[in-house]
């Protein structure tokens, strides 16, 4: 599979760089596009067709959501490219809710989005105590896995203040990304990416942890580091930096446990995983 980086700028968008979008493209030609953040519908004009993507999110602060209502826009009225088919919308149980708020003309309204999406939840609410096992060998915990196209996309909890997740994305072609999403240091979050292709971290708090920081929030680049290495990626992408954040340090802090290739992300920037 392939990914262009649409945005990557941690918790706020910056000059030249929209917050949080990455867009996949799939064995079969899909496109996936995994948070939808401040500033990503417009390099999607550019870079991809806003009318033909499926939507998967990590969870729903606004650095990673902001843009969905003007995305839901474009599928609905574009005169000539609105969504040709019914995508999917994949993300927390609170996603129809909380987004169909924010898309709606009045407070007490929810839109309602099954005209052009399917919404998915990435647990189920019957599963939402009893987490499956996915790999019993080393994967650890994660939910079910939901099909789109020819990739088949996993998720296990992540540590931070509203209901989130780390996802790991399979292709047919057997390629394999894992996107941690927003969270705090978790044994999930190796556990969900061992053996992956590429691992896109964030390392939000830049070369460590200084103590200063909030609690069950963030990842810094040593964090990141650490988790690539235990589980074994091909292939480290750190993500999620602020504009006031010390990249170079996050870079620094990575290299220290993990002794794979590390690279900052950047907008527009294109990955192929995989072989
Ligand atoms: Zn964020
Ligand atoms: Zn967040």
């Amino acid at each position: 599979m392939d990914m262009t980086i649409l945005g990557c700028s941690g918790s706020l968008s910056a000059p030249g760089n929209p917050a949080s979008g990455y867009l996949l493209r799939t064995a079969d030609g899909r496109q996936i596009l995994m948070d939808v953040g401040p500033g990503v519908l417009a390099r999607l004009q550019e870079l991809g067709n806003p009318g033909d993507v499926d939507v998967v999110f990590s969870h729903l602060h606004p650095d990673h959501c902001s843009d969905f209502p003007s995305l839901v826009v474009w599928q609905r009225f574009h005169p000539t490219r609105a969504a040709s088919d019914r995508h999917v919308l994949l993300g927390p149980s609170i996603a129809a809710l909380h987004l169909g708020r924010v898309s709606a003309d009045h407070p007490s309204q929810v839109d309602d989005f099954s005209d052009i999406l399917d919404v998915h939840s990435w647990r189920a609410p019957a599963a939402q105590d009893a987490p499956v096992v996915f790999d019993e060998t080393s994967r650890g915990t994660v939910y079910p896995g939901h099909r789109i196209g020819s990739a088949t996309l996993y998720a296990a909890p992540a540590v931070h203040p509203t209901e989130s997740y780390m996802i790991r994305v399979e292709d047919r072609d057997g390629s394999s990304l894992v996107y941690s999403g927003d969270t705090a240091a978790t044994g999930h979050l190796a556990a969900l990416a061992a053996g992956a292709d590429a691992l896109l971290c964030e390392a939000t708090w830049g070369e460590r942890d200084n103590g200063d920081n909030p609690p069950q929030m963030h990842l810094s680049g040593e964090e990141a580091g650490q988790a690539a290495a235990e589980a074994g990626v091909g292939r480290l992408v750190i993500t999620h930096v602020p504009p006031w954040g010390d990249a170079e340090g996050a870079l620094r802090g990575a290299r220290r446990f993990y002794d794979g290739p590390v690279e900052l992300a950047r907008p527009d920037m294109e990955l192929h995983v995989g072989d």
